[in-house]
């Protein structure tokens, strides 16, 4: 038996949607199945605009370009997430300002934001990890009090809601991903979203090469071509349909894992539920409690062998060498994110995950694990 770490599950009206893009001719941005998916997940997460692009790093490059942030103005983020987060900052010759992680919900421990203020600061970017969404009233609170733009990248968390509002509604300018791990895919694809005008068409302008309506191929500022394609927002679509099946699924898949690998006393699960929200279980997380990368990395190896899929963590953008080509040093410890990242991975969860599979990953990780 192979489990995979994650397979997509497309087995809605997909193949319905892709075929009528086919006879129909229409594949390209201009297609009709884009404002269709805009609008149906502008309405979804709660948000007046949604501005489809490529995929979810883009949209957060788009998101910080959108922003008007100068050379030198500071971005507080966490350390433990993705590149993504952070590639638009560095190019923008931005600096970010990391905080790390809480030892429990592995989310960015908001109580660090605030000491990390300086005059230079503009915004506050915050990253819902894993499944459970970061606390975000502390966040809000501290963007209102020093006027402070805040970026939300909720690209694992389609569907979960803070304290019942959904994710990727908080910030003044949202992103997800539809990556095939999220629970909404269109193989590649991302999503911007925000409330404000002003910002919704410099997105758009941005996303399509910043032409201008009144003469085509005249252009005053430097944009990306990030248009989704109508295949994308076909499949999309059909996805979207489906999204509260899909995270009943999720949720049963984490509940599974809880309950059958409680009793592992080496390992650290995923919080269940803190008191704004239920763990959606974007992925199955495990940290190895007092071991080191390479016990880590050796697990996995063994995990493998056995015909088991798993990813390790994020590695801490603090640590990432590419941070001196732009002239970042940072001085900050962060030693609990530097934690989750050599002793965490993540297990088989991907939507198409069967019972038997569960099985087969709980009982060679209790095998391994349990002396
Ligand atoms: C998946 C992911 C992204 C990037 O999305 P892509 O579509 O793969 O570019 C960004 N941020 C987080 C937290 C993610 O999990």
């Amino acid at each position: 038996m192979f489990v995979p770490v994650n397979e997509p599950l497309l087995n809605g009206n997909e193949k319905k949607y892709l075929i009528e893009c086919i006879d129909t001719g229409w594949i390209s941005s201009d297609g009709p199945f884009i404002k269709k998916f805009e609008d149906n997940l502008s309405h979804y997460f709660g948000r007046k605009y949604a501005i489809a692009v490529s995929n979810g790093t883009v949209a957060i490059d788009i998101a910080i370009d959108a922003l008007d942030l100068q050379e030198g103005d500071e971005v507080i983020m966490p350390t433990f997430t993705i590149i993504s987060c952070i590639t638009g900052i560095l190019r923008k010759r931005c600096i970010p300002v990391f905080v790390d992680q809480d030892s429990e919900t592995w989310n960015m421990d908001v109580s660090q934001i605030e000491s990390k203020i300086t005059p230079r600061t503009k915004a506050i970017m915050v990253v819902h990890i894993y499944g459970l969404p970061v606390d975000m009233n502390p966040v809000l609170d501290i963007a209102k009090k020093y006027n402070l733009k805040v970026i939300e990248d909720a690209a694992e968390m389609h569907g979960q809601e803070y304290n019942g509002k959904k994710c990727g509604s908080f910030g003044d300018i949202s992103t997800v991903s539809f990556y095939p791990n999220k629970h909404i895919t269109t193989g590649e694809g991302g999503m911007i979203f925000t409330d404000d005008d002003k910002l919704a068409e410099r997105c758009r302008s941005l996303r399509n090469l910043c032409f201008i309506p009144e003469q085509r191929f005249i252009h005053h500022e430097l944009g990306y071509n990030a248009r989704m394609s109508n295949l994308q927002a076909a499949v999309g679509l059909a996805q979207l349909e489906r999204i509260e099946q899909s995270i009943l699924k999720k949720r049963q898949i984490g509940h599974f894992y809880q309950y059958k690998l409680k009793d592992i006393d080496t390992i650290h699960l995923p919080v269940a539920e803190a008191e704004y929200a239920k763990n959606i279980y974007w992925v199955f997380g495990i940290v190895l409690k007092n071991a080191n990368l390479s016990q880590t990395q050796s697990l996995m190896a063994e995990l493998n062998k056995r015909g088991i899929g798993t990813r390790p963590f994020f590695w801490c953008l603090h640590e990432q060498p590419v941070l001196k080509k732009f002239g970042i040093t940072v001085t900050d410890s962060f030693p609990v994110a530097e934690n989750l990242s050599r002793c965490g991975f993540y297990i088989p969860s991907g939507l198409a995950i069967t019972e038997e599979q569960m099985e087969y990953v709980v009982n060679n990780l209790t095998q391994i694990l349990v002396k």
